[in-house]
């Protein structure tokens, strides 16, 4: 199992409140494989949500939870193979 850390290219001290996460298609569903996953502030959410659509990507914003993670911090799980429970 791979996972790549990665940040945006924005330099930003806000607040993380949001992960913006990134689906890509599988078996019929829009939202069929979790692919990566940015950590940002709300001013950065949108530019997260246009990242992602860029890539060909379905952008779900979700919560954030508690954590020291820096604005534009980016989970890559694409290079995995294997699903991860939620
Ligand atoms: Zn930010």
């Amino acid at each position: 199992m791979s996972i790549t850390f990665a940040t945006m290219s924005h330099h930003c001290t806000g607040t993380v409140t949001s992960a913006i996460e990134a689906y890509s298609p599988r078996d019929g569903l829009a939202h069929g494989s979790l692919d990566a996953t940015a950590y940002v502030c709300p001013n950065h959410v949108q530019p997260a949500r246009a990242m992602w659509e860029e890539q060909g990507l379905t952008p779900y914003t979700a919560k954030a939870g508690k954590g020291s993670t820096p604005c534009g911090s980016i989970t890559d799980f694409r290079e995995a193979t294997a699903s991860t429970e939620a």
